[in-house]
């Protein structure tokens, strides 16, 4: 209840009442109409200001733009369209705008919740001045995080999720004076020394006596400082798909020693973390009020601060062939695909890594659609159990290969801990001879897999043996030229019944001369491997061709008669776009900048 009012009167300030003020205060209000409004335009903001006040104005547009970097970053979200920034001279005169109404003395600014504009007055010094312009900039932020990037969308969810005051307040608070504020922490001291530090529950329900501004600001300082402030873009891009309470909840994908300190931290032993491991990962359990071997008062603790899935399975796909392929949600509302391949009375699942990918390979939609983010471990590791659901009776996945979006080295860590768990005995437990990991070829990263002892098989996309031809299809190995990727692999600790697979797409009158096949053959002589030769998938932003059947079958005969093993891969699930290198999801996943995001 509280919340829905508290809810209101941010609406009804921005909407309802600037008539009623007007009315009220007639004769006090800024004449407006006889006002020359200038306006100048940044990357992201169409800032309003009166002409005398130009010099300092072109110091807050250079401020605004600064916070947006900030919390562009943070908050893992860019604005699609500029948002008004409305700068007034005075106190006096942002007080009796005749956009919101008065405002009290306390307002150093306002973010409007329909139409996204910000309105502040340019006083005091430039720090309190952009403390408040960056506190109203996280709140344009939540409204277009709400609104899916189109101001007047988005308020029927708005009122739904109904974000409480220290959510929204003190995420603004967080986010604009970052950690160790001095008042936030006298407040907190005093509550802790008091013994009156509110619950969540109490700053929800009562923001009248537990001021949301500082408690809910100390809260986030908690949260980055425990988890990093990453997860407070991730809690904030998934509030408006899974309401605050699931937000909160990561699906952290954990393994068999994080469920094992979980249940000790919450006065369990420690093989009841075990039972939870086998029920989520071997017996494929999807809720916590199933698994009867567990005490109820565990079950009850899961239920409230525990959640298991992180997918939703949001379309399905079939091929003439019989490929199936998935789209799945992620809790932020990102997209991914996942691919299901019939393979001689077994299922080969395909597993996306990442949303997008910041390889930029020539030839691959999934490159030109750039990076989004990383996928976390749960949500790789979902996939499969998500798929489990959806298998018919008898079926099973037999083969699991990491070749979907994305590139799994360049996403490490998540990627080793979805295959801990994937592979681990007492969960899923897949022989890591039927797992394929697929790499482009990042040279520290496969030198730390060699290391880890994980025993997967090994795919490198290779589609060059020259370094002049290999810089402009894959363009990473401008930084890992084959002389350092040759070497690497030479020095990996290959199971002795295994190979290195490599992956060779094959463009017409690009890399598939019998030159070509020839310089791959003295490339890769020597390396227990096989080379797998992948004709082109085409698709008209691609500009490359297939080459002719006869020419694929002329480049294998090369590489054979060469003593090279190799394979010609039929591509599958082409006419559903689940073929290689064609899974890319364009709608609203607007890329972050590449080169940024693998420096
Ligand atoms: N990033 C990893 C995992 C992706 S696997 C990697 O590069 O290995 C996807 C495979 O499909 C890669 O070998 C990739 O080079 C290949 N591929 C990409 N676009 C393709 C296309 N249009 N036709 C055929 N194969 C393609």
């Amino acid at each position: 209840m509280r919340q829905a009012r508290a809810l209101a009167l941010v609406v009804a300030a921005a909407i309802a009442s600037p008539a009623g003020a007007q009315q009220y205060f007639g004769q006090n209000q800024v004449q407006f109409d006889k006002f020359q409004w200038k306006v100048i335009e940044t990357p992201h903001f169409t800032v309003h200001y009166y002409p005398e006040e130009r010099d300092g104005i072109m110091d807050a547009a250079r401020m605004a733009e600064r916070s947006y970097a900030r919390l562009s970053r943070m908050l893992k979200h860019e604005f699609r369209e500029k948002k008004p920034l409305i700068i007034y001279r005075s106190r006096g005169d942002f007080g009796q705008n005749n956009v919101t109404g008065d405002l009290g003395e306390g307002v150093g600014g306002v973010t409007e919740a329909l139409r996204h504009r910000v309105l502040l007055p340019f006083t005091g010094d430039y720090k309190s001045f952009e403390h408040v312009l960056a506190h109203e900039l996280v709140h344009a932020f939540q409204y277009d995080i709400f609104a899916r990037g189109r101001a007047g969308n988005g308020l029927q969810t708005l009122a739904q999720v109904d974000p409480p005051l220290w959510f929204a307040e003190g995420m603004a608070e967080y986010l604009s004076l970052g950690p160790n504020h001095i008042l936030t922490q006298s407040w907190v001291r005093d509550a802790a020394l008091n013994g009156s530090l509110p619950t969540i529950k109490q700053m929800t329900e009562r923001p009248d006596l537990f001021f949301p501004y500082r408690y809910g600001e100390a809260l986030w300082e908690y949260i980055g400082g425990r988890w990093g402030d990453d997860v407070i873009g991730e809690i904030m891009n998934s509030a408006p798909n899974v309401g605050i309470d699931r937000a909160f909840k990561r699906e952290l994908g954990l393994s068999l020693e994080e469920l094992e300190e979980f249940v000790a931290l919450r006065g369990e032993p420690s093989y009841r973390g075990r039972q939870l491991f086998q029920w989520i990962y071997a017996r494929g359990c999807r809720q916590f009020e199933e698994m009867t071997d567990l005490p109820a008062a565990l079950r009850a603790i899961l239920v409230e601060e525990a959640s298991i899935g992180a997918l939703t399975c949001l379309d399905k796909q079939v091929s003439s062939d019989g490929t199936r392929k998935y789209l799945f949600g992620c809790a932020d509302g990102r997209k991914i695909e996942t691919v299901l391949i019939p393979d001689e009375g077994r299922l080969t699942a395909c597993l996306s890594i990442q949303v997008g990918c910041a390889l930029a390979c020539a030839f691959c939609l999934t490159g030109m659609m750039g990076f989004v983010r990383h996928l976390h471990a749960g949500e790789i590791v979902d996939q499969v159990l998500a798929l489990r659901e959806e298998l018919s009776p008898g079926e099973r996945i037999g083969n699991l290969v990491l070749m979907g979006m994305g590139e799994p080295l360049h996403n490490y860590d998540a990627t080793v801990k979805a295959l801990v768990i994937l592979l681990h005995p007492l969960g899923l437990a897949y022989p890591p001879r039927r797992v394929t990991l697929s790499t482009v070829g990042l040279v520290p990263e496969i030198k730390r897999l060699a290391a880890s002892g994980l025993d997967v098989n090994l795919a490198v996309s290779l589609h060059a043996a020259t370094d002049e031809l290999r810089d402009r299809l894959v363009p990473i190995n401008r930084r890992y030229p084959l002389k350092e990727l040759m070497a690497a692999l030479r020095g990996y600790p290959l199971h002795p019944r295994r190979r290195i697979t490599f992956e060779y797409t094959l463009m017409e009158g690009v890399n598939d001369r019998l030159e070509d096949a020839r310089e791959l053959a003295r490339l890769v002589r020597g390396l227990r491997c096989k080379v797998n030769l992948l004709p082109l998938n085409e698709a008209p932003a691609i500009p490359f061709r297939r080459p002719s059947r006869h020419r694929v079958d002329a480049f294998q005969q090369s590489l054979k008669s060469a003593g090279i093993f190799a394979t010609i891969r039929e591509s599958r699930g082409w006419d559903i776009s689940a073929a290689c290198g064609m899974l890319a999801i364009n709608d609203r996943q607007k890329s972050l900048d590449t080169a940024a995001c693998l420096a």
